[in-house]
């Protein structure tokens, strides 16, 4: 089928939660994407932050091939993977446990439930608070939601979980929102869906001598973040910050829907057997490509690419930055996670380099967004760059002229 009558379906049969672009992918190998014309795209978004070995990598064939014969088996049986996984994971993280699920919201909804019945199991029954940061994204189900402070995300669903507040970036803030009465707190290191913002490093150490003056459990939401992507395996590992709770997923299953939540023994204590549950979370398949996907990350010299690729991509942004300060107001980002800030709507530029062949995304309005895979190469950043600067002057232009 080609894109119109892909598209005449949708339009009819579709709840229409997204406005796509115009373009039906059909393949993808290694960074490049090809549409139902055969037309080929560079790909600077990883499907969010999903596809960070790219497409069609000889490690996903062959996982897929070898595990064709057991996709799915239920929680209430072993299989072969998921504990090799939660070892792995135990042993880069320096946590000791996880529990396996489909998705970011829902790893952050088992970290949610897991503080709250934590607390009453340890009879603090009124210890049930869970605070938030202002302009950060946890996710769609109720309970993350609840911890999303985006208007827009939240309103239409109103009311909300309760129990749930929000702080800004500021010590004042972190010192009285959180107190006694504080099971949780959640943040992002760096924000994805907010526009691409680093949390400041002192106040990640205020925010966890604060956590530990009031017993609250700090969760590090590192769905979009971690894994990688800033050229560490987690991101905590920049900063002299651990936190209690690690909640990880996008690309932790290549492209197969994996979450997961890491915590230590004792806050482990919280979920007994039958209180929480999944049908599908930590399978064999995801599972196994998983724990490839860690051992070529932890063995390989992944990490020390996405730095100095992504060290090369920024210094790249920052250049043209000083070329067009009317246009770029800001460069932000670590890693192959990259964000610039326009002063007007990045909307549009989306479709223009789409027409340029180049995959990219734009959050919060105004902050054009890259997450490409991890083994985009610097020849790729050069050529989408060299279309972006176009792109941002011929759309700056034509705004000065409307
Ligand atoms: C994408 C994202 C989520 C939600 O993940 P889903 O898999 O879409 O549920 C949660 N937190 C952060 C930081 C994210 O970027």
């Amino acid at each position: 089928m080609k894109l119109e009558d892909i598209q005449a379906i949708e339009s009819k049969h579709l709840i229409q939660t997204y406005a796509r672009q115009p373009v039906l992918f059909v393949r993808g190998n290694g960074s490049k994407l090809y549409d139902d014309r055969g037309r080929q795209y560079t790909d600077f978004l990883s499907g969010i932050g999903v596809n960070v070995l790219g497409y069609n990598h000889p490690l996903i064939r062959r996982v897929f091939q070898e595990q064709n014969d057991l996709l799915h088996v239920s929680n209430l049986f072993y299989n072969a993977y998921q504990g090799p996984l939660a070892a792995r994971l135990a042993e880069v993280s320096g946590f000791d446990r996880a529990f396996f699920c489909n998705s970011g919201t829902e790893a952050n909804e088992a970290a949610f439930k897991l503080a709250r019945a934590l607390n009453f199991k340890r009879g603090n029954k009124t210890k049930t608070k869970i605070v938030a940061f202002e302009n950060s994204f946890h996710g769609r189900t109720f309970g993350s939601l609840s911890a999303t402070g985006t208007k827009k995300y939240r309103e239409p669903f109103e009311p909300l979980v309760p129990g749930f507040i929000f702080a800004r970036q500021e010590l004042e803030e972190i010192n009285s929102k959180i107190d006694d009465e504080t099971a949780a707190v959640i943040v992002e290191p760096i924000q994805g869906e907010g526009g691409i913002n680093p949390f400041p490093a002192d106040l990640l150490q205020a925010l966890r001598k604060r956590c530990d003056e009031t017993g609250a459990l700090l969760i590090f939401d590192e769905v979009q973040c971690g894994l990688g992507r800033t050229g560490k395996v987690f991101v905590f590992q920049h900063y002299n910050v651990k936190p209690d709770v690690l909640t990880l997923a996008k690309p932790l299953g290549l492209g197969v829907p994996l979450g997961v939540v890491l915590v230590r023994d004792e806050v482990a204590t919280g979920l007994a057997a039958g209180e929480h549950g999944t049908t599908f979370g930590g399978g064999p398949l995801a599972c196994r490509l998983s724990l490839d996907f860690l051992s070529m990350l932890i063995d390989g010299d992944l990490l020390a690419q996405v730095q100095s690729v992504g060290d090369y991509f920024k210094s790249k942004l920052e250049l043209i930055r000083s070329n067009n300060p009317e246009i770029i107001k800001d460069v932000r980002g670590q890693g192959l996670m990259l964000g610039i800030e326009l002063s007007f709507p990045g909307k549009p530029l989306v479709g223009a380099m789409l027409e340029r062949s180049f995959v990219i995304n734009c959050t919060h309005e105004v902050v054009l967004r890259f997450l490409p895979p991890y083994i985009i190469s610097r020849e790729e950043i050069d050529s989408m760059l060299r279309e972006l600067e176009g792109a941002l002057q011929h759309e700056y232009n034509t705004r000065q002229t409307d």
